[in-house]
């Protein structure tokens, strides 16, 4: 779904609050490890600020961080009290980006001798990569591993006070007050499932599972399974199980009312329209009217934003998985620039996208770049919500950047002063995209973009890149 063409999301607001001026260092606290924590760590480390990084987990990675290991509450993600795993990777994910595009713009993801060097590499490499990061820029010595940040609010000075709960390995916890000038929030997106509403399912006899749970194919031998989604990991998940259940059914928005069809090069894949209900006796009725009678339902639905430890008194709220207000979709006007979130956006090139928000909010922080005022960050995020809802876009894809995630890079990269996104990464991603729709079995290991190869290793090798 393509953007209003108007974007004033996108304009600078006119006039500016504050003249930049370069202030005191200031201690952040960067909640989350992952890609955009880590990056965000070290662009507030190279604007000078102190910063103490809090994870949950004991390495750096986040989404990464493949286990084999799912939730406690019967793999749907949606009890509140169940043992939440981070990671949403199943054991055959390889990257849906090239890796010339998916990595950092001044630290390329580059082929390593000895690991997989493969365009689009398997989970482990990009966990290597981003260990990699962490390691030559020397963030590790900021990090808390093992640190569950379980509150932050703000107090009467301005500051922000974290709470956060150390776990030992012999299992004694330490919790620990602390104030700052500045939190970022990296705690990803990736993490607490979005079910699909279906008519009848409380009756529904059959297993349901939400992808966030789903490791590898084996427990579908045999089984019917109806699959709903037709995203990045629908398309991967079903043809991840396909070879070992009886049959896949993929349940899709995007498929016409009217149809169902066999999956191309699949005996036992089919492609319906969405879910009209379920019976008692196992049935799965489609919108066409045909149906199915089912084993398991596996929703590759998404995911919901969810901060349980920020305490904002209600000035960010979500909504129909829209958080906000966000200016930019990363700092509250009225908390601006003390609170910000990193990573907000999808349907983008996440870490080259984290990179150029953390670099503005950094800059910001230091009062190098300025912010427009209050009003006019709060006019600015008015006006985008007007323009969305007057192209009947939906509240939920308040984030999804498809189609112009390019030029909001640009405009954070100008606020920077730093380049705008190179030419060939552009083109490259728009080449894989193509690729993933209309070849979705093979895209990974047949291109012939090589030329965009060829200019994206040249770039690579006129980079020099600063370690700090
Ligand atoms: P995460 O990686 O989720 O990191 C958040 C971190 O915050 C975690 O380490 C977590 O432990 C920590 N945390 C959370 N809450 C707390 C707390 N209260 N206290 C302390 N720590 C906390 N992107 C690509 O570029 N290419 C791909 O091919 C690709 N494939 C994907 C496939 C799947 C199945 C999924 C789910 C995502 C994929 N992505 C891909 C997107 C991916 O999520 C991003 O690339 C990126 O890794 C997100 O980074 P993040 O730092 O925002 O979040």
């Amino acid at each position: 779904m393509a953007m209003p063409t108007t974007r004033t999301a996108l304009t600078v607001a006119g006039s500016r609050s504050t003249v930049p001026r370069r202030t005191a260092a200031k201690e952040v606290a960067v909640i989350g490890a992952g890609a955009a924590g880590l990056v965000a760590a070290r662009e507030m480390r190279r604007e000078g600020h102190r910063v103490v990084v809090f994870e949950l987990g004991d390495s750096v990675g986040g989404t990464w961080v493949y286990t084999p290991e799912v939730e406690s509450d019967d793999l749907l993600g949606v009890d509140p009290k169940r043992m939440v795993v981070q990671t949403s990777l199943y054991r055959s994910l390889r990257t849906n980006l090239p890796r010339e595009v998916m990595g950092f713009f001044d630290y390329p993801f580059k082929e390593v001798p000895g690991r997989d060097g493969r365009r689009f590499p398997g989970h482990e490499e990009v966990l290597a990569y981003l260990s990699d990061f962490a390691r030559d820029f020397n963030l590790l010595k900021c990090i808390r591993f093992k640190t569950d940040v379980f509150h932050v609010s703000r107090v009467p000075d301005g500051k922000w006070l974290v709470q956060s709960r150390k776990v030992f390995d012999d299992d004694v916890s330490l919790d620990t007050n602390e104030l700052f000038d500045g939190v970022l929030v990296c705690n990803g997106h990736y993490t607490e499932p979005r079910i699909a509403d279906i008519p009848g399912v409380d009756r529904w006899p059959g297993k349901q599972i939400h992808s966030h749970n789903y490791r590898v194919p084996e427990s579908f031998q045999g089984k019917v399974v109806v699959l709903i989604g037709s995203a990045a990991s629908a398309t991967d998940i079903s043809r991840d199980i396909a070879p070992v259940a009886k049959e896949v059914h993929v349940s899709s928005r995007s498929a016409s009312d009217e149809t169902t069809k066999s999956q191309t090069g699949y005996n036992n894949m089919w492609l319906h329209p969405m879910i009209q209900g379920t019976l008692e006796d196992g049935t799965v009725i489609f919108n066409d009217g045909t149906s199915v009678i089912a084993d398991v339902i596996l929703h590759c639905t998404g995911y919901k934003y969810y901060f349980p430890f920020l305490d904002t008194n209600v000035i960010v709220t979500v909504d129909d998985n829209r958080v906000g207000p966000l200016y930019k979709h990363i700092f509250p006007p009225s908390l601006a620039p003390s609170l910000s979130f990193i990573g907000i956006p999808w349907k983008v090139v996440p870490f080259p996208l984290f990179e150029l928000q953390s670099k503005w909010v950094a800059g910001i922080l230091s009062g190098r770049i300025a912010l427009p005022t209050e009003q006019e960050m709060m006019d600015d995020v008015e006006a985008f919500y007007t323009q969305l809802k007057a192209t009947g876009y939906p509240k939920r894809y308040t984030h999804n950047m498809d189609g112009y995630q390019f030029e909001y890079d640009d405009w954070l990269a100008t606020q920077c002063g730093y380049p705008k996104v190179e030419n060939w990464r552009r083109k490259m991603y728009a080449e894989a995209s193509k690729r993933r729709r209309t070849q979705p079995e093979t895209y990974r290991d047949e291109w012939d973009d090589h030329d965009l190869v060829l200019q994206a290793q040249e770039h690579f090798l006129s980079l020099k890149t600063l370690k700090i």
